[in-house]
């Protein structure tokens, strides 16, 4: 790439100097050869003039010894060869017959095979000035007619243009010098630029080259704020995006297989009870004792609820998952929500010798939300509180309002979850101590399926800090309801 590049600026950098050389040097030249031109006829024009009468009359009037006139006008023009700007080798003047156009003298000898006939020679023979010539001829001319003494005379000016001829061709060395020079400087120039350019351009491939190989390690510097500046920086940004959108994926991909080790996890164990109870059962009919019949048959039946109880969570959570899950909004008290909880826990929590407190506060609003879905979330934070607090506890249970939310708060001084541990207990399937919570028939979903439903209210479900031992849950939610713009305020 590097290559084709450099050689694409060369070349533009050669065709952009030469180009402008060429029509540098067009217009230079012809326009030195058309004031070279002007500058001739003008100067005669002023010569034969109104401000030169003196000439014109010495070249008319005829002197008392003027047996060749030719000669005697020979002898005016040599002494004003000055303003017709004669300088006898590449300018000369010349008096030709005014009938015949024979040469009769000059300022230099005749060119060899005579003075041609030019169009301004033919005009003077005809009584007119010839006073032109073409840009192209590689002379220029002018004949001016006069009388003397009664006969016709041309004066015949002719200039070589051998002047102009070499003043030009010191333009055009001047300007193949320059021409030169500019060749060198532009491919300079293009090293330079393509140092400029193309070597970020290069960075960048190789970065892309990179990151498409996998590799995010790399960051491109940013050289410049140009165009290529701004393509790098958008590259990084689109490398880091892409980096951070592999990474979610991965993760996503690990989650999902854990679920699935989970789920069978999760049922294998009950199922292998149930096999092993009623194996044992079968086995033995009629020669076990009725009172352990009775206890393997309440273990198959505690198991087989576990298992119904996991699918239902699972359910649940797929629903959610596949956005199938709607919520049932209605307007209910908040504070009949909690009270509700509590009345339903209070049996199980004196089972376990737990104090049970309520605090809350008057006049608490209804809220708009899917009533039994908040009462599941209530239920599975007391009782968590309940589980994993040791028997003998107090479990505090609170409500309020905060602007257009209301919170509800549960609060034990149980076990508590270590600080490695308090940002993943919302995660499907986990639990801070496996053994101890499978005991008490915990599976760890109790708590996402929790979140789950806040989100979908736009509440949200948090621990909060505390420095008892412990630990202190809260839920809160909007008292409109979900999607309505007021309940989102902070
Ligand atoms: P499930 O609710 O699915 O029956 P679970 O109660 O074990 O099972 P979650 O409610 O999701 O699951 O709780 C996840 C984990 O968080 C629990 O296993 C427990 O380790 C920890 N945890 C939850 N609440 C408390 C609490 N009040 N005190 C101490 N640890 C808790
Ligand atoms: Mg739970």
């Amino acid at each position: 790439m590097r290559r084709n590049l450099h050689i694409k600026l060369v070349l533009i950098m050669v065709l952009l100097i030469v180009s402008l050389m060429v029509v540098v040097g067009a217009f230079l030249m012809n326009s030195v050869t058309g004031y070279y031109i002007n500058d001739f006829y003008q100067q005669l024009a002023d010569a034969f003039g109104q401000d030169n009468a003196d000439f014109v009359r010495d070249l008319q009037t005829v002197t008392q010894d003027d047996e060749d006139a030719a000669a005697m006008l020979e002898e005016v023009l040599s002494a004003y060869a000055g303003i017709l700007g004669v300088d006898r080798r590449n300018r000369n003047f010349f008096v030709l017959d005014g009938v015949t156009g024979r040469c009769l003298g000059g300022s230099a000898n005749p060119p060899e095979g005579g003075i041609a006939v030019t169009p301004n020679i033919s005009a003077a023979l005809l009584g007119e000035e010839g006073f032109d010539s073409s840009v192209t001829a590689d002379y220029m001319d002018a004949a001016i007619p006069i009388t003397r003494g009664g006969h016709p005379y041309i004066i015949y000016i002719l200039d070589s243009r051998e002047t102009v001829r070499s003043l030009n061709a010191e333009m055009f060395s001047l300007i193949m010098e320059a021409l030169a020079l500019g060749l060198v400087i532009s491919i300079l120039l293009s090293f330079l630029l393509s140092k400029t350019m193309v070597d970020p351009l290069q960075r960048l491939t190789d970065g892309i080259e990179q990151v498409a190989q996998g590799d995010f390690s790399r960051k491109l510097e940013i050289t410049s704020s140009d165009e290529i500046g701004q393509l790098t920086e958008s590259f990084n940004a689109m490398a880091q995006q892409l980096e951070t959108n592999i990474a979610e994926l991965e993760r996503a991909e690990q989650q999902r297989k854990d679920f699935v080790a989970n789920v069978s996890h999760e049922l294998r164990t009950p199922l292998t009870n149930i096999k092993s109870y009623a194996e044992t059962l079968a086995d033995g009919v009629g020669d076990l004792p009725a009172e352990m019949e009775h206890r393997f048959l309440g273990v198959i039946l505690n198991e087989s609820d576990r298992m119904t109880h996991i699918l239902q969570d699972l359910l649940t959570l797929s629903r959610f998952d596949s956005g199938r899950s709607e919520l049932r909004l209605t307007v209910f008290p908040f504070a009949k929500a909690v009270d509700d909880t509590y009345q339903a826990v209070l049996m199980d929590a004196q089972n376990h010798a737990h104090t049970v407190e309520l605090r809350l506060p008057e006049n608490l609003p209804q809220v708009r939300a899917d009533r039994e879905r908040i009462m599941q979330v209530m239920m599975n934070i007391v009782s968590n509180a309940i589980k994993y607090t040791p028997d003998g506890g107090r479990i505090a249970l609170s409500a309020g309002q905060s602007g257009d939310r209301v919170w509800m708060e549960v609060d034990d001084n149980g076990i508590g979850i270590p600080e490695s541990d308090r940002g993943r207990i919302f995660e499907r399937f986990y639990r801070v101590d496996k053994a101890r919570s499978r005991q008490s028939g915990g599976m760890g979903l109790g708590l996402s399926i929790a979140q789950e439903i806040m989100k979908q209210h736009e509440g949200r479900l948090y621990l909060v800090d505390k420095l008892e031992p412990g630990l202190t849950i809260r839920m809160e939610l909007p008292v409109l309801g979900p999607g309505e713009e007021a309940g989102h305020g902070e």
